[in-house]
This record gives C-alpha cells, sequence and structure tokens, in this order.
C-alpha cells in the first residue's frame, strides 16, 4: 500500500473542493485534493451559474468572465429570469446593460460536465497535489491524524493528515464517518433533469426560465438554455411535500412536458438527449454541523444548498473561499481543533439567515407562498419589472465588485 502523507486532504473536487483548493493555493498552502472520478465528468445539476458562482469566479481571476467565460463555446451568457406563472403566464425580466455592464452578464449557463472541468483546470499544482480516479472508501481518526484509505487508479493508497476537508457531495463519506448523513424530508429537496434540444419559444436574452405548476407547492419546473439551440430542463420540490403531494418526480417532470398547456406547446418539436436522471439537493436550512477537531465540511456535504432557489455551486465555492481563510488561521496558530473553526459556521451561516427565516415561515405555515406570489405579483407590469430589474443589477455589482468578507475572530 502506498502512504502519501499530507498537512491537509481535501475529498473531491466538484466546485466545492476544487475552490477549497484554488484558495488554498493564492494562500500558499500545499494541500492534496483528491476525487473518485476523473475530469471532465458528469454530474446532475441545472447547470446554472448565479451571481455567487460568478462572485467566486472573479475572486480566482478579475478578469476571468472577460477573457475566458464570454466567447467560451460552452458557456451560455443570461441576461436575466423569465417567471412563467401556474397560469402560464409569462414574465421577462432582465438586465438593460449600462456601458460599463456591457460584458457583466448576471448568470451563465454551462454543462456541469464542462464546468467542473474548466475549474479543477485551475488548480495549482504548485501546491496542490491533485489525484483523479482516487476513491477514499475507509476513514480512521487516532489521536494523531486521519488515515484515508481508498484506491487511486487501480492501487490502494493510504493518505496520512492533520486536517480534512469534506467537499464529497451529497453522500459524502466524511459526513458518514461523523454520522451525520441522515436525511431530513424538511430540509432536503429532490430532483430529476434531462438535455433537450429544439425547445420552442426561448428568449433572445437567455433567459433562466422558472415555472411553478399549480397545486405542487414548493416546486419548479425549469428551463436554462444552453451552447447550440439545448437547455437543461428539470423539475424539483421540497422533499416533505413531495411525500405529502406523492409526487413521482420523473413522472411529473414529464406530465409537465407532454400535457402541462403551460409548457408542453414549446416542446412539441424538441427532442430529449440523454435520459432523465435524478439526484438529491441537500439544503442549508438544515444548519448542519460543519466544523470540527481536524475537520471541515464545504458545499453539498456541508448542506449548503440555498434553499429558496436550489443553487449550491456558488454556495460551494464560497464556503471552500471561507475555508481556505481559516485552514490559514490554524496552520498560524498551529491547531486545528474546532477551537480554530469556531466561527467558521458564523461566517457561513450569516449569508444565509434571511433566506432560511422565509423558507422556513414558507415551509411551516404557507408553502404555496411562492406559487401564489408568482400567480399575483410577478409580471412585467410598471411596478414590478424595475424592482426586479434594480434587483438584477444589484446582483451584477456584487458578483463583479464586491469581495467576500471574511472575519475569523
Ligand atoms: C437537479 C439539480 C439541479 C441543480 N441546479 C443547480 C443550478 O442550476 N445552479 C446551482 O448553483 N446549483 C444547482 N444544483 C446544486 C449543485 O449541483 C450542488 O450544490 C453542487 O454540485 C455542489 O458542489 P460540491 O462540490 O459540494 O459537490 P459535487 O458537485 O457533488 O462534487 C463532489 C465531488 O466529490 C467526489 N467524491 C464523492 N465521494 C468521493 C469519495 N469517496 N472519494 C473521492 N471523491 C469523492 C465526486 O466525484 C464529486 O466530484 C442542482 C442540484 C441538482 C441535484
Amino acid at each position: 500500500m502506498k502512504i502519501i502523507k499530507s498537512l491537509i486532504c481535501i475529498i473531491g473536487a466538484g466546485p466545492a473542493g476544487a475552490s477549497t483548493s484554488i484558495f488554498l493555493s493564492k494562500l500558499g498552502i500545499e494541500h492534496i485534493i483528491v476525487d473518485a472520478a476523473t475530469f471532465p465528468r458528469n454530474k446532475v445539476c441545472g447547470d446554472g451559474l448565479d451571481n455567487k458562482s460568478l462572485r467566486m469566479l472573479n475572486h480566482i481571476d478579475p478578469n476571468i468572465i472577460q477573457n475566458e467565460l464570454l466567447n467560451h463555446p460552452d458557456f451560455v451568457a443570461s441576461w436575466g429570469l423569465r417567471s412563467i406563472a401556474p397560469n402560464g403566464r409569462m414574465s421577462n425580466f432582465f438586465l438593460n446593460a449600462s456601458p460599463e455592464e456591457q460584458n457583466k452578464p448576471p448568470f451563465f449557463v454551462c454543462k456541469r460536465f464542462n464546468f467542473d472541468d474548466f475549474l479543477v483546470k485551475k488548480i495549482n499544482h504548485n501546491y496542490a497535489n491533485f489525484l483523479t480516479n482516487t476513491k477514499i472508501t475507509d476513514i480512521v481518526k487516532d489521536s494523531v491524524e486521519w488515515k484515508l484509505s481508498g484506491i487511486s487508479n487501480k492501487e490502494e493508497i493510504q493518505i496520512e493528515c492533520k486536517l480534512v476537508v469534506g467537499a464529497d457531495g451529497d453522500h459524502s463519506i466524511l459526513l458518514k464517518y461523523l454520522n451525520e448523513r441522515k436525511i431530513d424530508r424538511s430540509n432536503y429537496a429532490g430532483s430529476v433533469r434531462q438535455y433537450w434540444e429544439g425547445v420552442g419559444n426561448m428568449h433572445e436574452k437567455k433567459l433562466l426560465e422558472f415555472y411553478f405548476p399549480k397545486n405542487l407547492p414548493m416546486s419548479y419546473f425549469w428551463i436554462f438554455p444552453l451552447p447550440n439551440g439545448a437547455a437543461n430542463v428539470g423539475y424539483g420540490m421540497v422533499s416533505k411535500l413531495a411525500v405529502k403531494h406523492k409526487v413521482n418526480f420523473r413522472n411529473q417532470f414529464q406530465k409537465i412536458i407532454e400535457s402541462d398547456p403551460a409548457i408542453a406547446y414549446r416542446f412539441k418539436n424538441a427532442k430529449p438527449i440523454g435520459e432523465a436522471e435524478g439526484w438529491g439537493l441537500p439544503l442549508a436550512s438544515l444548519k448542519r454541523n460543519i466544523a470540527g477537531d481536524g475537520w471541515l465540511l464545504t458545499g453539498d456535504a456541508a448542506s449548503m444548498i440555498s434553499p429558496t432557489s436550489g443553487e449550491g455551486i456558488g454556495n460551494a465555492m464560497i464556503t471552500g473561499y471561507i475555508a481556505a481563510q481559516f485552514i490559514q488561521h490554524a496552520i498560524q496558530q498551529k491547531n486545528f481543533t474546532k477551537q480554530s473553526f469556531a466561527n467558521y459556521d458564523r461566517e457561513v451561516y450569516k449569508r444565509f439567515s434571511e433566506e432560511i427565516n422565509y423558507y422556513k415561515f414558507s415551509l411551516n405555515y404557507y408553502p404555496s407562498l411562492i406559487n401564489h406570489i408568482y400567480r399575483y405579483f410577478i409580471t412585467e407590469n410598471f411596478i414590478v419589472k424595475p424592482v426586479i430589474e434594480k434587483k438584477i443589477k444589484q446582483w451584477v455589482q456584487t458578483a463583479y465588485e464586491k469581495k467576500v468578507e471574511v472575519n475569523i475572530n
């Protein structure tokens, strides 16, 4: 068996792990990062890059969007949102870009197959020992260090380290070791997504589309535009309500595409590309314990998906950024106990508090709230349109100009 020693090991190189690695390298901190897959690899997702994802990309390199994304054939710049109310009414909201905003779209869409590969190519091999095709299969911890056993390119390995970062997604092996991988249906969502081509009536501004079906609270169907006339199409719902309303995700998804009057006409001449695939969304409202003696969690392993929107890529990247600062602090203190990470959860959860309160209120008291808001209030009228478009402008400012502040103490 091959033994590899490193102070820090990151398990997983999705957006959470890759970002943790990239930001550790920027701080000059050596580490090992492993992923069970070789990149590029598939990941079930809506493929939408929100303002948080763009903000983090700008933290990696302030010119990355202008120089690498805008003309990249795998990325589509999206200039806004389309909401489709339960009665089928469509409302379009997009950025009326000022001259300075011409190269600053509020969103992008990129298949995770390509995006995660793009991101892992930013891992700095001067600081990171990046092992792909390396699956961690067992974890033990003694009083001194962690021993992570696994298979790396058919060879048995053991990684010995002082700090483990669990960035290994919803099925995290570190969570299992910590006995924390329990699914709480109030803070978890189910979903299914499929790629399509030829969906009709897409907007020229490549809007991210959300449809809120009648009588299915806290759920939405999405259509996100991809390059070459393709689209990422999916449906997701909070698990607790999916059980209550006896929703079978695949059947519901199929039903909307085939027979929902608000949507089906757009799929008349469209063709699916590949199968519909399902995956779960661990929501930030769970407020998982995300740090302890010699360990930190980031991204989906930390249950970091925005409960109202289902977005998790940007949150995964932000937790990676914050984790890197805390790891630097732990190294300076020569202390990897939970004392060094005591404020990690405060710095992470402060970004979610309003959203979590709103989500819990909706789920516990009025689950149809979102659908009602969309049905009655979100329209392209002279009051609502400027409010939403101002919000999009603010997202752009945050994404392109605002640094994420981390307070260690
Ligand atoms: C249907 C669906 C639609 C979504 N749509 C969006 C969207 O449009 N926008 C958005 O922002 N978010 C979306 N999300 C959420 C988003 O996909 C996740 O939040 C995001 O992938 C989290 O990134 P991560 O790095 O934490 O985990 P992952 O992306 O899951 O990466 C985990 C990595 O860990 C590796 N790994 C796992 N176990 C091991 C092991 N034992 N050893 C080594 N490596 C291991 C895996 O190979 C993987 O590469 C969606 C999720 C779903 C399910």
